[in-house]
């Protein structure tokens, strides 16, 4: 079989991230919360930063939950520093709304991180989309509709001659 699942060393690799993408959370969440709202000067950076990882190390897996929470690591810091520059928000002022926000962020992020842990080593068979897992059986397309990355018919129809022709 010539179709490439996921590497083992890809799978590693995401899950490092995934640790550490986790321990920049709690540490963010824990500073704001017990600390100061200023320590969002130094996790936000940190966070956009494994955001950047997360999004390189996946690969171009789209609507995968690592991707997801690449995009939230890239987007809440983004949307806290447009909040404080547009409401021109003194540290006091930021601090309900960043917590409040940071924290059902924070559920996100776990939510997806948890999600995507699982996945993350899933390879997939050889009839599914090698980026996100559609089945591609009896389509008349070369490229997947979920995610759009292109595929050889030809080894899709081939298997499913193999799988029909299996006995019941
Ligand atoms: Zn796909």
């Amino acid at each position: 079989m010539t179709v490439k699942p996921v590497t083992l060393q890809r799978s590693v690799l995401w899950r490092v991230m995934l640790i550490v993408s986790v321990i920049v959370w709690v540490v963010a969440w824990l500073l704001l919360v017990f600390l100061d709202t200023e320590s969002v000067l130094s996790t936000g950076p940190a966070m956009f930063f494994t955001g950047i990882l997360l999004a390189l190390v996946h690969g171009r897996r789209y609507h995968h939950p690592v991707w997801w929470l690449a995009m939230t690591n890239l987007f809440l810091p983004v949307f806290f520093t447009t909040l404080v520059n547009l409401y021109t928000w003194s540290p006091g002022e930021a601090r309900e709304p960043f917590i409040y926000m940071g924290s059902l962020a924070m559920a996100l992020a776990m939510a997806l991180t948890v999600k995507g842990w699982h996945i993350g080593i899933k390879t997939f068979e050889a009839w599914q989309c090698q980026q996100c897992g559609y089945a591609l059986i009896n389509l008349h397309s070369d490229q997947c509709p979920e995610c759009g990355k292109p595929f050889d018919p030809q080894t899709i129809a081939k298997l499913q001659v193999d799988i029909q022709s299996l006995p019941d």
